[in-house]
């Protein structure tokens, strides 16, 4: 096989991008403003700074600004663990005897193990800037909690993490690299907050979900002096922030002149896939240029698939603003699957408007299945990737082998969001042969809209 693309395309410091792409500003149908649930009228940046730090809310509300400039000091962090590679899978090309070309941006490489450190650097450091004491959060699977735990260490600031009461049992060792890097780590529902006793008392042992923690951070943040709320995706900001994931993969590319047929990525609340894809589907509403977007989601939490377009609380304690995106509603407590990451109720509202209006299109995939992928992903190209992101492997692998099926020689690109080290429960499940695939029923999904608040704007 002719090689030359390199196995890694990495880009020089001098070419890494110096501002963040605003996709809403290319968007002629822009995504939905949040809304206050008292006054069903769009929250203003007045109401949100009880919660949000100041620039940030710029940043949320911002739906003009094309590019917005990475300020020096994120820069700097970045070019710790930047530019990510772009890996061509020679490999498992390869492997799967397929005239399609397989592309992967690794976003695993810093210690946080995925791509959440590029926002938690950005909130913190704004954080930081409003000369605030800390931030509160929560977390699931733990990649955010940790990645925001690093952002503060650098940055000097306290860092308060509510965890998913799940994961704090199942993955102690997340818990202990946050409490390296400075966090305090509270299993959710706790009872240091009003909402979490609630939450106890109405469902005594439950082991608590990403709603519910959210609920918790933003109670916590609210009674504290000097401290804001940060969440780790679904928000425009920090699909903002993220699109440094797509500007590199877009600058790699161009860099050896290869054009994209389809870009895949795993969607949980929204946060990688709007990065990867941003500049790309940027093109797109500009009319330039055309590109197959798959967002890939599990089963057994179908947001997009399966889910309704309408507007929605982001949590379970019903705290934090409306938001209009794709939902299966904030009581669905997904089944216990191993990609914690994917198991948020809601999506993006950027992404839920593209993929309305066609510009993207969704497949659900069953946990087995994708450890399937994992699998083999990990033994041909050594990387061992985390439970979210091998949902994007899946679909890229069933794309490849329709290649190889249809001759077409695809250029196929995916996001690899992190390595899966601290999910080794889930690897031991699946290589044990005792993984599960739970999909709910139509029943179970309408219970949960039943209770969708009823707003009618
Ligand atoms: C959090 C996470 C995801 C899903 O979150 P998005 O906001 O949808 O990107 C995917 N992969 C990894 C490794 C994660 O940590």
């Amino acid at each position: 096989m002719e090689k030359s693309i390199p196995y890694k395309i990495y880009l020089e410091e001098s070419e890494m991008p110096k501002a963040w792409y605003n996709v809403r500003s290319d968007m002629k149908n822009k995504p939905a403003p949040l809304i206050n649930p008292g006054t069903l009228q769009p929250m203003t940046a007045e109401e949100l700074a009880g919660v949000f730090c100041d620039e940030l809310i710029a940043q949320e509300l911002d739906d003009t600004t094309q590019y917005i400039p990475i300020p020096e000091e994120i820069l700097g962090f970045y070019k710790m663990y930047r530019p990510s590679p772009l890996v061509r899978a020679y490999c498992l090309e390869e492997k799967l005897k397929t005239p399609a070309k397989i592309y992967y941006k690794f976003e695993g490489n810093n210690t946080s193990g995925s791509h959440k450190l590029n926002s938690a650097i950005a909130q913190a450091y704004y954080a930081k800037k409003q000369g605030l004491k800390g931030v509160t959060t929560e977390t699931g699977a733990g990649q955010w909690g940790t990645a925001l735990s690093m952002a503060c260490a650098y940055l000097g600031l306290d860092c308060k993490v509510y965890m998913v009461k799940v994961s704090y049992e199942q993955k102690p060792f997340r818990r202990e690299v946050m409490r390296t890097y400075g966090a305090t780590v509270t299993p959710s529902p706790s009872d240091t907050t009003e909402i979490g006793r609630k939450i106890l008392a109405e469902h005594p042992g439950t082991t608590g979900s990403l709603g519910c923690a959210i609920s918790e951070a933003v109670e916590a943040e609210l009674k504290l002096d000097g401290y804001k709320y940060v969440l780790g995706s679904v928000l425009n900001q920090v699909l903002l922030h993220q699109t440094v994931i797509g500007l590199e993969t877009k600058a790699a590319l161009d860099k050896y002149g290869i054009k994209a047929d389809m870009i895949i990525g795993c969607a949980g609340g929204g946060s990688n896939l709007g990065g990867l894809v941003s500049p790309f589907v940027g093109e797109m509403l500009r009319g330039e240029n055309n590109y197959q977007i798959i967002a890939v989601e599990p089963a057994s939490c179908p947001s997009f698939t399966r889910g309704k377009f309408a507007y929605d609380f982001c949590d379970t304690g019903k705290v934090c603003p409306l938001a209009k995106m794709y939902t299966l509603g904030s009581n669905f407590i997904p089944s216990a699957n191993h990609a914690g990451g994917l198991r948020y109720h809601g999506m993006s509202p950027i992404l839920s408007q593209l993929y309305h209006d066609g510009l993207m299109e969704a497949r659900s995939v069953e946990q087995t299945a994708v450890f399937e992928a994992a699998t083999q992903f990990a033994r041909v190209e050594g990387i061992l990737p985390a439970p979210e992101s091998s949902h994007a492997i899946r679909v890229a692998i069933d794309e490849a082998i329709k290649c190889r099926e249809t001759g077409e020689e695809k250029t196929i690109v995916f996001g690899l969001t992190g390595t899966g080290y601290f999910d080794m429960v889930a690897y031991e499940k699946f290589n044990n042969g005792e993984m599960s695939d739970y999909i709910p029923t139509d029943e179970e999904l309408q219970k949960s809209f039943d209770t969708l608040p009823k707003v009618d704007l």
